[in-house]
């Protein structure tokens, strides 16, 4: 069955094939959805584009989410490829690596603005303008992470972000539900991607986690592409302002087993 047959689809954050963004655009693709890919650095074109050749992907654009000027153009030329859309995945975030080490104390101002300026405020930037062109309702998903809820070591600041970005996600949900518009977070546990390898200490939190979630072991980009699918499908209709967790069950523990090691 195809879920997304005849969606129009913008998905920002595809940095290469370990990127989660790339697990939901598979599982787009075969469900029949229309795909656009978004960017955000030159030097990651030549990774995006055999990607994107894939899945039959024919609008490949850059933009960087922290600039007004540059999300104005990117969604000016959506407009002009897809007419409308139907589906934003935001898949984005960033901070300085040195933030993601250390104190969360020593975080500097410089870079708590950055990390809620592309990690939480781009959700909004985009939306403002992806919500004219869903004339016909649509679904927006963003990625979140349990830093939000808890403190995890290192995570810092972007714990901070993605709390942020978890608040957002709920506001926007409240005001474009009027559109038919659904706003999601998939809060995903942890995978070994390019942004992850900047968090100190993350082979350990994948090893901690694999042996102690419910499932016993980690979740796949792939995984998480089947979620998005799920929320940006008329499966969840009902479904806005919700934040799913995909994270074999992390987020319900407690006490994670084993304790006698504790
Ligand atoms: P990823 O492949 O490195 O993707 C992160 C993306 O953010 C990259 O494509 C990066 O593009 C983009 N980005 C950063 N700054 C940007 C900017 N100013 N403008 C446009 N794009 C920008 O890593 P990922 O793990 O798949 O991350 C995707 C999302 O999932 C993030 O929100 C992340 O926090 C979230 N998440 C990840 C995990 C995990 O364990 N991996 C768990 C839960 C949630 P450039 O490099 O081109 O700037």
């Amino acid at each position: 069955m195809n879920l997304l047959e005849g969606k129009k689809v913008l998905i920002f954050g595809i940095a290469n094939k370990r990127s989660i963004a790339w697990g939901i655009a598979k599982t787009f693709h075969e469900h029949g959805a229309e795909i656009g890919f978004s960017y955000g650095i030159p030097q990651l074109e030549r990774r995006v584009r055999p990607l994107a050749a894939q899945i039959g992907v024919e609008f490949v654009e850059i933009c960087d989410v922290s600039s007004d000027d540059a999300i104005d153009a990117l969604f000016a030329k959506a407009e002009a490829h897809f007419g409308q859309i139907d589906i934003l995945i935001h898949s984005v975030a960033y901070a300085p690596r040195e933030e993601l080490t250390g104190k969360f104390l020593d975080t500097s101002r410089e870079g708590f603005a950055q990390a809620m300026d592309i990690s939480a405020y781009s959700l909004v930037a985009l939306v403002r303008r992806a919500a004219p062109l869903m004339v016909d309702g649509g679904s927006i998903v963003c990625m979140t992470y349990y830093g939000a809820e808890k403190v995890v070591p290192h995570y810092n600041v972007m714990g901070v972000a993605k709390a942020a970005l978890e608040a957002t996600t709920r506001y926007l949900a409240a005001e474009m539900g009027e559109q038919n518009i659904r706003v999601n977070a998939i809060s995903a546990g942890p995978i070994k991607t390019l942004s992850a390898a900047g968090i100190a200490g993350f082979r350990k939190m994948l090893k901690y986690t694999e042996e102690r979630n419910p499932l016993r072991r980690n979740v796949s980009q792939e995984e998480v592409g089947r979620s998005a699918l799920y929320l940006c499908s008329d499966l969840a209709s009902g479904v806005t302002g919700e934040v799913i967790h995909v994270d074999a069950g992390y987020h319900i523990l407690g006490m994670p087993e084993p304790v006698e090691e504790l």
